[in-house]
């Protein structure tokens, strides 16, 4: 069965055509004038809409509103030195999109309309997308039950919706990192692995009581023993230990990061042994004393690879690796490169966005 192609409201184009990009972007404040929206019912997706940017309605027992109903994804279009933006690995956040929608028992979003949310969104704003390396626009699909009512049981009614904001990277030097010692973020068999609303809502105390203190994020520990690493709220950690790369492995409660996927393969690319494995904190933290472990940095879309200055305990207390942003600067101004496509991709990685000619008003658009 092949869907009606998207609607496309008139209204866009002006929107589009109004927008001018601020010299100040960000990470988030600025939002592209368009959105996309396509929404579930009686089994099935309808026909999607690219529209001006604005508010929703939603019923106010929505079990989105209520019981978290929600999954969403991030990933970026680059247009560095190119007339056409272009997408990183975005058939893997498609798949996690679904394996999260999965983990929620939430209809998933087929590829075919997931990439065509994503090529309309990022084809619309090819002319507004900031151009300078580093800068980018951050899309973020989303997925949330609108059905109101109490009965536990999964909505009825979907949407899913993808929103985009022109930004420079998240976080653009050292950050300092707050260890959570007493949350708990997501624990296996639960949705830390889901890219699900409610995994931040259980670290949303901690992040901001870290960022009251001046500090970045929360680290987060195990929900069992609160003993072994496992992320940070939105990014995930590597460490250098003897000149290796070391990483938590998945334990069904770390978010699997796409950009932890990538610099893993990219850094045995460029010759490093890189290691999945638990890591005891206080094992880690006896490394950086003793010189062992040189290096921490952090990783996820929004940041690409941002280095750590310190660990701060609840009591203040701050651990620093001896070196900062060596290892990480490396493998950020590699992955950076082929995410802008300055650089050769091996992997395969990278993908055109499917730009759609200009359509006359709620007419069919010609996407790919
Ligand atoms: C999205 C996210 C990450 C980073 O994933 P990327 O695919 O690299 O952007 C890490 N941790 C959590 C909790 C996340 O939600």
């Amino acid at each position: 069965m092949t869907r009606a192609r998207y609607r496309v409201d008139a209204g866009g184009d002006a929107a589009i055509a109004r927008f001018v990009l601020p010299e100040r972007l960000g990470f988030g404040p600025v939002l592209a004038p368009v959105m996309y929206r396509a929404d579930w019912a009686e089994g099935e997706w309808g026909r999607g809409a690219l529209l001006p940017y604005g508010m929703i309605e939603i019923a106010p027992g929505a079990r989105a509103l209520h019981y978290s109903e929600l999954v969403f994804e991030g990933l970026k279009a680059y247009q560095v030195d190119h007339d056409r933006p272009n997408l990183f690995r975005p058939l893997d956040n498609c798949r996690r999109l679904a394996r999260s929608a999965e983990r929620l028992a939430m209809p998933v979003v087929p590829e075919s309309l997931f990439l065509e949310a994503i090529d309309a969104v990022a084809g619309a704003c090819s002319g507004i997308i900031p151009s300078r390396s580093g800068q980018a626009l951050y899309l973020r699909p989303f997925l949330f039950g609108t059905e109101s009512g109490y009965m536990l049981r999964n909505s009825t009614t979907f949407s899913f919706m993808v929103i985009a904001n022109p930004v420079e990277a998240y976080a653009t030097g050292p950050i300092k990192v707050a260890i959570e010692r007493s949350d708990v973020r997501a624990a296996p068999g639960g949705v830390g692995a889901a890219k699900a609303g409610a995994n931040y809502a259980a670290s949303l105390r901690a992040s901001s009581a870290a960022v009251a203190r001046g500090y970045t994020i929360a680290l987060w520990l195990d929900a069992h023993e609160h003993r072994y690493i496992q992320e940070l709220s939105g990014m995930n950690l590597f460490a250098v230990i003897d000149g290796e790369l070391h990483t938590p492995a998945l334990d069904g409660a770390i978010l699997p990061g796409i950009t932890r996927d990538s610099l893993i393969t990219l850094a045995r690319h460029l010759g490093y042994v890189v290691r999945e494995r638990l890591m005891a904190l206080d094992e880690v933290l006896a490394q950086m004393r003793s010189g062992a472990c040189s290096e921490l940095f952090a990783c996820g879309t929004a940041a690409i690879v941002a280095p750590i200055a310190a660990l701060a305990e609840p009591d203040g207390a701050e651990h620093a690796a001896a070196q900062l942003d060596r290892v990480a600067a490396q493998l950020r101004e590699a992955l950076l490169a082929i995410q802008e496509r300055r650089a050769p991709d091996p992997f395969g990685w990278t993908r055109d966005v499917a730009v759609a000619p200009a359509a006359a008003p709620g007419a069919p658009a010609v996407a790919g």
